[in-house]
């Protein structure tokens, strides 16, 4: 599937929507009419709400920690189908992380890449469970050895 096919994400007016609304997958039936399918940025998007915040909320369904679950792109969690569509593949032995502390959030612009090692530095940094985010601790795209 092509980038294009997957459809993605372009910023209009400053909110970040998703640009393809039904694709051709380039099959047919046996009938001969085109098979259309939902772009994985669209089934991501039309289950989002954006927030005041600037959080993306999911509002499919979440895990026992409150992390967005679905199945797009082989990905079993909203925040890391939502990294994948906008920076590519997540790297083996990487985690997605939130700057916003906000487990069902799927804006990537809220996510950094970094290890298990850490996520759990950055929980415990934040105090997870009370602290707030405090600006300046950030790790964009970092990406470890
Ligand atoms: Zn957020």
């Amino acid at each position: 599937m092509s980038a294009a096919e997957q459809g993605h994400f372009s910023p209009v007016d400053g909110r970040w929507v998703s640009h393809v609304r039904r694709v051709r997958d380039g099959r047919y039936t046996s009938d001969g009419h085109p098979i259309y399918v939902i772009p994985p940025a669209d089934k991501l998007m039309s289950r989002v709400v954006q927030v005041d915040t600037g959080c993306w909320e999911w509002t499919g369904p979440v895990n026992n920690k409150g992390y967005g679950t679905c199945r797009i792109l082989g990905e079993r969690y909203a925040h890391r189908a939502s990294w994948t569509l906008a920076n590519g593949p997540i790297p083996d032995g990487l985690v997605v992380c939130h700057k916003c502390d906000n487990p069902r959030c799927v804006n990537p612009e809220h996510m950094w890449l970094g290890t298990l090692v850490d996520n759990n530095r950055d929980m415990f940094a934040k105090g997870r469970g009370g602290g707030q985010f405090q600006p300046g601790h950030r790790n964009p795209r970092r990406r470890s050895a």
